[in-house]
């Protein structure tokens, strides 16, 4: 793949940030969309800070940084971000809900050039309904990506049941100019990932709401036990315990029982409690930074 593709991510989210810097950082011009200002101008911020520390860290140089973000465009119009220049590549990676993806990949269609790859970053959703609602079935992809996306190496590729040995070819390339690694995996709900980490993380949830141990405790278990890099509660905080209940709602619907999500969920999402990105989860953060012992307790 040459580097100067031009891509449009949509979704300025925790996702839409990462994915945004890795395609400017290799040489391509993004434009990042969102019906948010405030999501677009942290995302901004977001990327400018990352590329920020890879100079502090020795790994950019100062100028590699600056002509990076020059690459960046942000707005909150999805028909002026195709305006002027050939698409090569949409990346929606909106909120975790079916409804809304539909929509940006049906006008996504509408404005993207024939040659033009949709690809959703959806955690558990079907490619193949997504890639019905446009002309271009063959030509839509899933790139499930992981956050944060600047640390983390794997690039899920999914194929729904119309999408092209071509699409899959351009797919690993993407993946490859940005370094990642990518495995491949036939559709299925929850890829291969989401399912198991949605599944790990309700049954800690089940075992916080038992009172089982405390939230600290869970997660050192499964740190230290497993030697999991992260427990399955502070993964929770980190993923989003909204974009959480969205995949296990999914799952419960298509895979069954086994995923029916744990009420403590609800009850964390109607209280507003989201995770990392909301101040406050399972534990409370303080400028990003989890507050020791603040793990939530139910008993
Ligand atoms: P998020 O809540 O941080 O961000 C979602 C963004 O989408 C918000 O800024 C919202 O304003 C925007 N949005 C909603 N409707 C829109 C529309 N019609 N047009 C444009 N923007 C719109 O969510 P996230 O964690 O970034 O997740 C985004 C997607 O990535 C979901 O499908 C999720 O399942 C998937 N995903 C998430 C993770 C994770 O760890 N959070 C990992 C892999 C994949």
């Amino acid at each position: 793949m040459t580097t100067d593709q031009n891509i449009v991510v949509v979704g300025a989210g925790l996702m839409g940030r990462g994915i945004a810097h890795a395609f400017v950082t290799a040489g391509c011009a993004v434009t990042l969309v969102d019906v948010s200002e405030a999501a677009l101008a942290a995302a901004a911020e977001a990327v400018r800070a990352i590329l920020a520390d890879g100079v502090r860290l020795g790994k950019l140089q100062e100028a590699d940084a600056t002509a990076a973000i020059g690459r960046l465009a942000t707005g909150g119009d999805l028909a002026a971000a195709f305006a002027g220049r050939p698409v090569d590549l949409v990346l929606e990676t909106a909120s975790e809900s079916l409804a809304t993806k539909l929509a940006i990949v049906r006008e996504s269609d509408r404005l993207l050039p024939p040659h033009g790859v949709i690809a959703t970053n959806t955690s558990a959703l079907s490619v193949t309904e997504i890639a019905a609602a446009t002309g271009r079935p063959d030509r839509v992809i899933g790139m499930h990506f992981f956050n944060p996306v600047h640390k983390m190496k794997l690039l899920e590729i999914v194929r729904g049941v119309a999408t092209s040995e071509e699409t899959i070819a351009r797919a690993r390339a993407w993946g490859e100019a940005i370094g990642k690694t990518s495995i491949l995996v036939n559709e299925a709900p929850g890829l291969t990932t989401s399912r198991m980490s949605a599944l790990m993380g309700n049954e800690a949830m089940y075992m916080l709401q038992e009172g089982v141990a405390s939230a600290e405790d869970i997660d050192t278990a499964l740190r230290l036990g497993f030697n999991h890099p992260m427990g399955p509660l502070e993964l929770g905080d980190l993923t989003g315990w909204d974009t959480r209940l969205a995949v296990l709602e999914y799952l419960h619907a298509t895979l069954g029982d086994r995923f029916r999500p744990c009420p403590l969920i609800r009850k964390l999402v109607k209280a507003g409690r989201t995770g990392r990105k909301a101040g406050t989860g399972v534990y409370e953060y303080v400028e990003g930074k989890r507050v020791p012992g603040s793990g939530v307790s139910f008993r």
